[in-house]
């Protein structure tokens, strides 16, 4: 049986979520056209008996038709259809059910895979496009204590068709009106369940199909497809060297390694130092300008100085390679995560501003349909058990939390403070 790897956090002091790369369930789906890449469903093709050029067809119905049914595809032999549809398409997600919010341009669409287990993504139509958010990972092993999905712990990683066939449903819906008209789906965001890098084959097989022309793949735009990351920091260099420039977002949350290690547990292996490193690494590699998330919470990681050791983290990696999204947090349910205040959020851009870095407060569309990753899945799948260990997770982080609440909130008291317990000696 393989060991379940687990990385302790340095803060620890008793029982709280711990990291996991092992999948609970480990059955595997389907093989589908979106796993292959165009030689390999070629050969697939030949092996079955059928000329190679039947997989660009049926490639072809699939990426640029979004068409997953045999009666639409008249260019192929009707005798052959079924097979090749029963072996290349096989159905890999079903719709458990939508949620619309935001007057109907937000839908929140759960997916039930072929072991049963559950995934969530969310299509938002803009003025100027349409955003899929979607999911890697059926649950998360990243156990940040904020997340309802962190809370249940990895069930299993996603393959490239399951995560492929998120967005061409997605397309297909868009397309066919669900918004009220014909809407083409421009956007994906990595931001669903699951942190994609703790899932790169399948995702980097996935990003290949999305950003490669028909009939390899759907063609979109790099850069209008946002990878998101809590901090694996060596999967980053893979990324960054795989030649595909998408726009990278570190899910930042804290700039001290104090605050990040209870927040963010992979901060116990990569710290804030060595992911800020990498993420100035990634800009130079594919010039794309890396985002940074920051979930403002309450109290916690809102304080003015974090602003100002923000900034002064990026700006002493160089300037315009990071642009900093600020995110009303999306409170777990029953949690002690609390949104800023709006006048503490304004300190806070304004202090990043004056800094000279470009900020945004980001879009938090479905926040009435519990729009943060993974929180309708969670309120589907196992709410006991769910709910069992986020309690424990909980009290754990709590207790530990409190003393960051207890932080004083700009750095002059935080100097002389550091200053009582060190009596006075520390370089200013
Ligand atoms: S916030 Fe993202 S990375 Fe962290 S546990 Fe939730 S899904 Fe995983």
């Amino acid at each position: 049986m393989k060991k379940t790897k687990q990385v302790m956090p340095r803060v620890e002091q008793g029982p709280r979520p711990s990291l996991s790369f092992t999948e609970r369930r480990h059955g595997k789906p389907p093989k589908h056209l979106a796993d292959l890449s165009r030689s390999e469903r070629r050969a697939l093709v030949a092996d079955l008996g059928y000329p190679q050029f039947r997989a660009d067809q049926l490639s072809k119905h699939y990426f640029e038709h979004n068409c997953v049914d045999p009666e639409q595809m008249t260019d192929l032999p009707q005798a052959q259809r079924a097979d090749l549809t029963r072996v290349m398409l096989p159905q890999l997600i079903t719709k458990v059910r939508d949620q619309v919010a935001d007057g109907g341009v937000t839908i929140k669409t759960l997916w039930k895979l072929f072991d049963g287990a559950v995934v969530e993504s969310v299509l938002m139509k803009y003025p100027d496009r349409a955003t899929l958010c979607i999911s890697s990972q059926a649950g998360c092993g990243m156990a940040c204590p904020f997340c309802a999905t962190g809370q249940a712990g990895l069930t299993r990683n996603l393959s490239a068709g399951e995560i492929v066939e998120q967005l061409r449903q997605a397309r297909q819906l868009a397309e066919e009106g669900i918004f009220g008209e014909p809407v083409r789906v421009t956007n994906v965001v990595f931001m669903g369940m699951g942190e994609p890098l703790a899932n790169f084959p399948a995702v980097r097989d996935a990003l290949h199909r999305m950003i490669e022309p028909a009939p390899e793949g759907f063609g979109m735009s790099a850069r209008n497809i946002t990878v998101s990351t809590v901090g694996m920091v060596p999967v980053i260099k893979k990324l960054a060297d795989e030649g595909l420039p998408v726009t990278l977002a570190v899910s930042l949350h804290a700039p001290d390694d104090g605050l990040r290690d209870d927040l963010i547990p992979i901060n116990s292996r990569y710290k804030v130092g060595e992911l800020l490193d990498t993420a100035r690494y990634y800009f130079v590699r594919t010039g794309r300008r890396v985002s940074i998330e920051y979930a403002l919470i309450k109290d916690m990681n809102d304080h003015q100085w974090r602003a100002e050791l923000l900034a002064a983290e990026l700006n002493s990696r160089g300037r315009g390679w990071a642009h900093v999204n600020p995110i009303p947090l999306n409170p777990t349910p029953g949690s002690i995560w609390t949104a800023s205040t709006t006048a503490d959020t304004g300190v806070f851009v304004q202090t990043l501003t004056d800094a000279g870095i470009s900020t945004t407060i980001r879009d938090t569309r479905g926040s009435d349909i519990d729009g943060a990753c993974g929180q309708l899945a969670a309120d589907v799948v196992d709410r006991d058990h769910v709910s069992r260990r986020a309690a424990r997770a909980q009290a754990a982080v709590d207790a530990r939390i409190e003393a960051h609440r207890g932080e004083p909130k700009d750095f002059d008291s935080t100097l002389a403070a550091i200053a009582a317990v060190t009596n006075g000696d520390i370089d200013e």
